[in-house]
């Protein structure tokens, strides 16, 4: 069984499988368990960013993968900076930056 986010082999602990890399956990069902509990701040980055995208060399802060694509996203209000939004090319967490 392979780790959906990033293809790592999954290794199974108790009733659950674990990706050593990125920590996605599936159980022998199938279901993904969402154990981490995302923080206020990350579930605000909803976006889904998919497609080709433009790449940088920036540092992830969950896996330390060093590239990430990103895309420039303009907040509601008009006078507020825009957002630009990151995702790890290789865990695929995403964070954004103002
Ligand atoms: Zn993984
Ligand atoms: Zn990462």
């Amino acid at each position: 069984m392979f780790c959906p986010k990033c293809k790592t082999i999954l290794y199974p602990e108790g009733e659950v499988s674990i990706c050593k890399k990125c920590g996605y956990k599936e159980d022998k069902g199938g279901a993904v368990i969402t154990s981490t509990t995302a923080s206020q701040k990350e579930r605000e980055v909803v976006d889904d960013i998919s497609g080709t995208l433009p790449t940088t060399v920036i540092e992830c802060g969950k896996c330390g993968h060093n590239k990430a694509s990103w895309i420039i996203r303009q907040t509601r209000a008009s006078d507020e900076p825009e957002t630009r939004i990151y995702q790890c090319l290789e865990c695929k967490h995403k964070w954004r930056e103002y």
